[in-house]
């Protein structure tokens, strides 16, 4: 009995973490897309922050949004530059020159 109360408020917990996690992001967006990229990425890192904490994982799209060296929110075009080439989608981050590459997955069709 015990057990299963303490399962359902961890539940519940994770409900709200995840909740509060497409908030902050949808918020980060907005604030970047407005310019402001201090309060974006303040709003990132706390959605990366909650993220971690109940061992979440990145809503998806949103773990090519982060550099992570820097930890900043990264917007294509404005901070980060993403192309392709022979089969590889590279990400620049413009904050800090990191690079990243990873094989884009062949289309089955
Ligand atoms: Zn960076």
């Amino acid at each position: 009995m015990r057990k299963n109360r303490f399962e359902k408020a961890k539940n519940k917990r994770l409900g709200i973490a995840r909740e509060r996690i497409a908030m902050l992001l949808d918020m980060a967006e907005k604030r970047a897309l407005a310019g402001e990229m201090d309060l974006a990425n303040r709003y990132a890192l706390l959605a990366r922050k909650i993220g971690m904490r109940y061992n979440l994982p990145m809503p998806k799209g949103f773990n090519l949004r982060f550099c992570r060296r820097c930890l900043k929110y990264l917007v294509p075009a404005r901070n980060a530059r993403f192309r392709t080439s022979s089969g590889r989608l590279s990400r620049q981050c413009l904050e800090c020159g990191a690079v990243y590459r990873m094989p884009l997955k062949p289309r089955s069709s």
